[in-house]
């Protein structure tokens, strides 16, 4: 078989005539993929750092190289029917000189560059009328103090592109605001601030939608983060008003088509106080799986995972229904110190006591802080619920019961 870009699609000695996905990141979320390409007969090829990856761990067509570099990525999507990523990072040029050589790039940088810059996404939004923060972008220490004024001290300033888990977002005080904001512009850090929100808490849009325009939204999750990391998801979110479930739901849609996004968009929000009663204001953008969406491997009939090969690859979407009344998603993180248990003792103790757990584990080495795993458990109570969810991650995290 020879493809549009005459190459042999020819993978270790075997033509392939199943369809072939490249994703560009070899962490859990390209690592989650494999399972539903498996089902689906979707042959995935990763481009990888390092051939020990979570992602390479799992998958039989690696191309070990750096996204950064347009070769890498071009020898990766050779023969691919759709290139995607499991992160922002991949420069826009690189993405944009793939489209110019007809590689089918889902999401294309057109969209993505509203992921990857957290001022061109508020600007974006606020054109389109989503509700966001009052937001500036921050060029001087004169910008960070007029801004710091406008919204009486209460600011959040965070660097525009490179953050995650919270590494990139800092709250500064008044007496630190000057020095901080210098040392950052010195380093070459391009800055933003928004105004702190009250937020009461975070909930998360989760969206697919495909290139020839179909999309579906799942119900609202809830979030909590622990020191900028997704500590829990809980799906659909407990006691959300469904005017407000139906708003947020719309407003998910309503970005992702005009943003053209394809593949999963999740759309982080902040819900406050508002004077008719809860509301919510967006906080970002991730175009790809996210941790406020592994609830839907357990919890949904379509995964996040299996939806976004479907959407990148312009499938039919599948159904978004709930299986349970509730799911909950605990994240297992590298405690401070490994426990002297070995993780497989830890997950067989916690076979033996939460039989309804669904553990899931990335392939990755201890380090404090680090996600090497989550838990889901879809149940009818959420008390239950989450207290097993949280048992079950904490033992494998901690080899004790919490
Ligand atoms: P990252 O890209 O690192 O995930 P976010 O912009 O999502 O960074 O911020 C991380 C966390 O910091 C958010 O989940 C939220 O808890 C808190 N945060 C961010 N922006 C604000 C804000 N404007 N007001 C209040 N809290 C915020």
């Amino acid at each position: 078989m020879t493809d549009k870009h005459g190459i042999q699609a020819n993978i270790r000695g075997v033509s392939v005539s199943k369809p072939i996905v490249t994703v560009c990141g070899d962490g859990q979320l390209a690592r989650m993929m494999q399972p539903a390409a498996a089902e689906l007969d979707i042959h995935l090829r990763i481009l990888a750092g390092s051939p020990d990856s979570s992602a390479a761990q799992v998958t039989r067509d690696i191309v070990v190289g750096d996204y950064h570099k347009y070769e890498d990525l071009l020898a990766a999507a050779r023969g691919a029917d759709a290139v995607t990523f499991e992160h922002e990072h991949v420069p826009g040029e690189h993405s944009a000189a793939l489209i110019d050589a007809s590689f089918n790039v889902q999401p294309q940088p057109s969209a993505l560059r509203y992921a990857q810059d957290k001022l061109d996404m508020r600007e974006k939004l606020a054109t389109l009328g989503a509700p966001v923060p009052r937001f500036s972008a921050i060029e001087s220490v004169a910008d960070a103090r007029a801004f710091f004024d406008a919204v009486a001290g209460r600011v959040c300033l965070k660097a525009r592109r490179g953050g995650y888990d919270g590494k990139g977002v800092w709250f500064p005080a008044d007496a630190d605001l000057d020095e901080l904001v210098a040392e950052l512009l010195e380093a070459g850090t391009p800055l933003m601030a928004e105004e702190k929100v009250e937020l009461t808490r975070e909930l998360s849009i989760l969206v697919a939608r495909r290139s020839s325009g179909e999309a579906k939204v799942w119900p609202i999750t809830q979030s909590r983060q622990a020191n900028g990391i997704c500590a829990e998801a809980i799906a659909p979110a407990p006691d959300l008003s469904p005017e407000l479930a139906e708003r947020a739901s719309a407003l998910g849609l309503s970005i992702a088509e005009s943003l053209g996004v394809t593949g999963v968009l999740a759309v982080e929000l902040f819900a406050f106080n508002g004077e008719g009663g809860e509301d919510i204001s967006v906080n970002e953008l991730a175009m790809r799986p996210h941790n406020t969406g592994h609830w839907t491997q357990d919890g949904c009939v379509t995964s996040q995972f299996e939806q976004h090969l479907r959407a990148v690859l312009d499938l039919p979407l599948g159904a978004v229904d709930a299986l349970a009344p509730v799911t909950v998603m605990a994240n297992v993180l590298g405690a401070a110190e490994d426990p002297d248990m070995p993780m497989p003792q830890r997950v067989r103790e916690v076979m033996e006591h939460y039989p309804h757990a669904k553990i899931h584990l990335y392939g990755k080495d201890h380090r404090a802080g680090r996600k090497i795993g989550h838990v889901n458990v879809a149940g009818t109570s959420l008390a239950e619920t989450r207290d097993a969810a949280h048992q079950a991650a904490h033992f494998l995290m901690h080899a004790t019961w919490a």
